[in-house]
């Protein structure tokens, strides 16, 4: 019975969320109240209704090996699928309240098939795809008022199926990004943003949508033929995981060290060519032994992924933080000379000893503050010339910073060499 709403985990998630989530579930029960009322639904309608269902069910069912094994490969990040093709047809070719069922079916097929995900997540996730489908169907009406449901063709006809493939997706990505960001304000934004690849393949499915509903309109029957085509892209969706999985630290989503080294190696040659320079930071936490022997693993664990976005919040775009293995980072700083080497370094060592985490130890939670790190950092041209010594260096200098006392930023010297 958990998924009553009185077991549902929502409820010790802050305030601020707790709000957020009901409102968005509440304007989308009016929106079905309001778009039921007036039902005025023909036997085509009818026809379409249970072929989209049909399908979105059969695409559900078929894609159920790939969607764990999707789920398995992205732990803890978010995924898009490619339900869209279905509910996004809906919106065009239905009345508002018969499409507002086929994205209440879906969710409701998706979440009966795994039972793994929270039950308030798949009210939300439902009521944004609802949210989403009103803000579709009422751009349709106002682009092109009186050809809604359906597609007249022409110039407007392209205008208004764009502009609502276009609010589908924005007002889908706002909602979910929103709750996001309101339930981790602390993770870095372009966490919660998501990765741009994945928004290639929400337009692909909004595309195949309209695909849909055209041949919803010719020959309904014809509409699962389509299926093929969305079983296949939904396959193909895993090499892209797989690829990122394959780059991922799992504890801190940061880049594994093999990914880390790879990328350093590409961005060397790219500033020999360009005759520009670049600087690694090599970062090793002070005494985190401690941490894990005062406080548990897990106490250990947490601070490790708040030392991670803490780092992530510190750099450029371009930079490139990695997780090296345990208690070590690099950071990865293009386009960068020794000038403006001491100056991130030191302002990531500042913020690091000023963070206050919040951890959960065997004995309930706790707040950790005090934590340092030491820092080294290796520039080339003037520390090394190839990758192997310019880690070498970076390293040597955070041997150097922990022998000094721990807490610091020492930059490795020039290295005669190379000059
Ligand atoms: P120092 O200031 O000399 O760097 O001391 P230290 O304790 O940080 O250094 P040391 O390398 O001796 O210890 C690193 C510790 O990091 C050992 C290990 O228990 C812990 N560790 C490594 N990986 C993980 C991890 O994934 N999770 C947790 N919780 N601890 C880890
Ligand atoms: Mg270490
Ligand atoms: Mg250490």
């Amino acid at each position: 019975m958990r998924w009553l709403p009185a077991h549902w985990s929502l409820w010790s998630a802050p305030a601020v969320v707790i709000g957020y989530v009901l409102a968005v579930d509440a304007l989308a029960l009016a929106v079905t109240g309001i778009s039921s009322a007036g039902l005025d639904a023909t036997s085509d309608d009818w026809i379409r209704l249970a072929v989209l269902i049909v399908a979105s069910a059969i695409h559900v069912e078929a894609g159920r090996d790939i969607e764990r094994l999707r789920r398995k490969v992205a732990e803890g990040t978010t995924s898009v699928n490619l339900q869209s093709v279905w509910t996004f047809a809906a919106v065009l070719i239905l009345p508002l309240s018969l499409a507002i069922a086929v994205s209440a079916f879906t969710s409701l097929h998706s979440w009966a098939r795994r039972r793994r995900s929270m039950p308030h997540r798949v009210v939300f996730s439902a009521s944004t795809l609802i949210l989403a489908s009103a803000v579709a169907a009422m751009c349709l009406h106002t682009i092109n008022p009186g050809s809604h449901p359906g597609y007249t063709g022409g110039l407007i006809g392209l205008v208004a199926v764009v502009g609502a493939a276009v609010a589908y997706w924005f007002i889908n990505y706002a909602l979910v990004v929103g709750a996001v960001m309101l339930s981790n304000p602390n993770a870095p934004a372009h966490k919660a943003l998501g990765q741009r690849s994945d928004q290639l393949i929400v337009a692909g499915g909004l595309g195949l949508g309209l695909a849909t509903s055209l041949t919803l309109e010719a020959e309904p029957w014809l509409t699962i033929t389509l299926l093929i085509t969305v079983l296949g892209l939904h396959r193909a969706l895993l090499v892209g995981q797989f690829q990122s999985s394959a780059r991922t630290d799992p504890l801190t989503g940061l880049a594994n060290a093999v990914f880390w080294h790879e990328i350093a190696a590409k961005e060397l040659e790219r500033a020999h060519d360009n005759e520009s320079s670049l600087v690694v930071l090599y970062l090793d936490l002070d005494h985190f032994k401690a941490i894990n022997d005062s406080h548990g693993h897990q106490a250990g664990d947490d601070v490790l992924k708040a030392i991670a976005a803490t780092l992530e919040q510190e750099v450029r775009a371009e930079d490139l933080v990695g997780r090296l293995g345990g208690e070590e980072f690099a950071i990865l700083l293009p386009n960068t000379d020794a000038g403006d080497t001491v100056y991130p370094a030191e302002r990531i060592r500042r913020r690091i000893a000023s963070l206050v985490t919040t951890v959960t130890t065997p004995h309930g939670s706790l707040d950790i503050d005090g934590l340092t790190c030491s820092i080294g950092t290796a520039t080339y041209p003037t520390a090394g010339r190839s990758l192997d010594v310019l880690l070498m260096a970076a390293d040597n200098a955070t041997y150097a910073a922990k022998n000094a006392g721990r807490n610091r930023v020492v930059a490795a010297p020039t290295n005669p060499a190379t000059s």
